[in-house]
């Protein structure tokens, strides 16, 4: 199984190889996503772990007990033709171009493979087509 993280670092344990722990320990592969991390502040780091899931239970509880905080990060977006009314407030906003404009149809089509999950267009959609699964 995968699991998208936001992991808090606290300023004391910046130094310490947690995610090198993760891979050798727990047998995790660990994707970055995003990284922010300066040695005086403490940081953030976005990250996919992927593996066994009693694997990824512990090392999530190993990151807990370093003092790692962790937040879920949006798994997936779906979305709900039923409900989409093709208003199309949605288009402009994806940064890569997961809904298009069918101009022939008339109608918007949203591609699951684009979509990088950013969550920029769940607000926008007036008709709540949009639905974020974490
Ligand atoms: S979640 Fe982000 S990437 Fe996915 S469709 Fe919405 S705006 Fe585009
Ligand atoms: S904003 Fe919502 S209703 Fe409008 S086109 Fe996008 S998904 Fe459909």
């Amino acid at each position: 199984m995968k699991k998208k993280l936001s992991l808090s670092y606290p300023r004391h344990i910046v130094n310490e190889p947690v995610i090198s722990r993760l891979v050798k320990d727990y047998d995790l592969v660990v994707s970055i996503i995003k990284a922010k991390i300066t040695p005086d502040e403490g940081g953030r780091l976005d990250v996919e772990i992927s593996g066994k899931k009693n694997a990824i239970d512990k090392g999530i509880n190993y990151l807990t007990r370093v003092g790692v905080e962790l937040q879920p990060l949006i798994q997936e977006i779906k979305w709900n033709p039923e409900r989409c009314n093709h208003c199309t407030a949605c288009v402009p906003l994806c940064p890569v171009n997961a809904f298009e404009i069918d101009r022939k149809e008339r109608t918007v089509l949203f591609s699951d493979e684009k979509c990088i999950a950013c969550g920029v267009c769940v607000q926008a959609c007036p008709y709540r087509a949009i639905e974020i699964i974490f």
